[in-house]
């Protein structure tokens, strides 16, 4: 890592992660599918993306992340009752 880089930190705990170190990352995506006949298969590429979260290896164990699928599940269930 070169020293003008933005270290990266843990958004919980604050803890600095070393470079070489595993971390957890929650991304929002934005994607884009389509068939590829040459290679008769689906593709999706990636238009943009931005970290939502970033955790240290304990943090992400700590926070649950079935929680958050629930949580996005019942987002979506909730505007198809507003629809
Ligand atoms: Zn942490």
């Amino acid at each position: 890592m070169k020293e003008n880089e933005e270290k990266t930190s843990c958004d919980l705990c604050r803890v600095e992660i070393p470079c070489g170190r595993a971390y957890h990352t929650i991304h929002h995506t934005i994607e884009y599918a389509e068939h590829n006949n040459e290679m008769d298969r689906d593709e999706i590429q990636v238009l943009h993306s931005i970290v939502l979260m970033t955790l240290c290896v304990s943090c992400g164990k700590k926070f649950n992340l079935y929680d958050m699928a629930d949580a996005a599940r019942a987002l979506k269930e909730s505007s198809k009752l507003t629809e």
